[in-house]
């Protein structure tokens, strides 16, 4: 028996709009080339890995692939082994919301490639792995034409990710290194101790590594001359919307994060961080400072820089469903909470969605499947349906009584053999 997995209700676009920002995006216009980088930057200075090092722990630089942790402990962490490590760019993004790292494939590959040739050179790496996204070909095209305009006597091995949401986490991706089924895989010991061949494994995505890069061609005082004393520098933001072009910003540490959303979609609720992220309204939105610590403090972390706006037209409690049917479809299916915990989680969603059922049925399913996965999907799931109850109580309470205030007329129900194809919104 085949099955089929719901589709993402954002699916990856075909096209992404990118802006020109203040550091990383700043001279975009003058197009991708190596010839175009160089003018801009020069050529890299050699550093050592205790210089490295320092200038990280400098600017504070956290990965920019969700967790925000510090790259400079990373780093440390890598070298406390004492044996050569590997390096590794992680531009899988199978995030459909997000499009940064795609944003940077396309405008800055050699700052990317800038900052992993440096750090290879500094900690005498001789082995670089380049993770390239299966389901953005423009991307994975853009970057395998930089590799092609380079010489620098380091060799990047390039892999494809596969086409799953799982697919870009760390374990995942040392899997698909190893020419294993690219799917995480259990493992307490960190990457930077244990990575690929058992080796120390600097993993880490493209916008992380492209800001190596800035650092080592800027240095540590132009990369804090924006943003904040506690979070220099800036971030890069997708903002994506059902039926949008996404469009990629870039936005200074400390700035209001209404300077950079999009006027458009002004007054909608979003769902900050991505599908494994929290809604929130959009007066949280609007009085939000554009600040890792300062957006967790308000429920709603800024992980990879997802901004998803639910438009004019879409529910939030609908899109919520239709999220954590795809995100169901998605395990590797190997975790009992996640193989089958998810699929009944969507379930219970999709009757709160339809009206046939209240938030207990999801709340009991959101605390089994909590905390039992081997990777970090279930809990994500549960994080985007908790926030959805805790969002949006009166809009599931009205399509309770079988409404929906984006959809006033009619109410559609997803095909269930006992339920009426079509209900009457009240
Ligand atoms: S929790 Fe889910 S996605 Fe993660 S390893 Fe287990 S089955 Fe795979």
């Amino acid at each position: 028996m085949t099955t089929t997995c719901p589709p993402s209700p954002v699916p990856f676009p075909d096209r992404v709009d990118v802006q020109p920002g203040p550091a990383l995006l700043a001279g975009i216009e003058h197009g991708p080339s190596l010839a175009a980088h160089r003018r801009q930057y020069g050529e890299p200075p050699a550093v050592s890995s205790e210089e490295l090092h320092e200038a990280l722990r400098r600017i504070a630089l956290r990965g920019r692939g969700g967790a925000g942790f510090p790259f400079a402990t990373k780093l440390e962490a890598v070298l406390q082994q004492g044996s050569r490590p590997v390096l590794v760019v992680n531009m899988s993004e199978g995030e459909p919301a997000s499009s940064k790292d795609t944003a940077i494939a396309l405008t800055r590959p050699h700052l990317v490639l800038d900052g992993v040739v440096t750090t290879a050179r500094s900690l005498r790496a001789r082995e670089v792995h380049l993770v390239l996204p299966g389901e953005r070909p423009a991307a994975a095209a853009a970057m395998r034409t930089a590799l092609e305009e380079r010489s620098d006597g380091v060799r990047i091995r390039t892999h494809v990710a596969a086409p799953r949401f799982v697919s870009g986490q760390a374990k995942a991706v040392v899997e698909l290194l190893s020419g294993r089924p690219n799917l995480p895989v259990t493992s307490w010991q960190p990457e930077a101790v244990s990575g690929h061949k058992g080796r120390p494994t600097l993993l880490s995505n493209a916008e992380t590594w492209a800001r190596v890069g800035l650092l080592v061609l800027r240095g540590v005082s132009s990369f804090c001359s924006l943003g904040t004393r506690e979070e220099p520098g800036t971030t890069l933001l997708t903002l994506s919307a059902p039926g949008h072009d996404p469009v990629v910003r870039e936005a200074e540490y400390g700035a209001r994060l209404r300077a950079h959303l999009l006027p458009a979609l002004a007054g909608r609720p979003a769902l900050v961080g991505g599908f494994h992220g929290s809604w929130t309204t959009w007066e949280t939105l609007a009085s939000a400072r554009t600040s890792v610590p300062g957006m967790r403090a308000l429920g709603a972390p800024l992980g990879a820089g997802v901004v998803l706006s639910a438009p004019h037209g879409t529910c939030p409690v609908t899109l919520t469903g239709e999220i954590v049917a795809f995100l169901a479809g998605q395990s590797a299916g190997r975790c009992g909470p996640c193989l089958n915990g998810l699929p009944a989680l969507a379930r219970a969603v999709s009757s709160v969605v339809d009206g046939t059922d209240g938030p207990a049925r999801v709340e009991q399913l959101a605390a089994l499947v909590e905390r039992r996965g081997a990777c970090a999907h279930p809990d994500g799931t549960v994080r985007l349906v908790r926030s959805m109850l805790a969002t949006f109580p009166e809009e599931v309470g009205l399509h309770a009584r079988s409404g929906c205030s984006e959809h006033r007329r009619l109410h559609v129900v997803p095909d269930r053999p006992d339920a009426p194809a079509v209900r009457r919104a009240s």
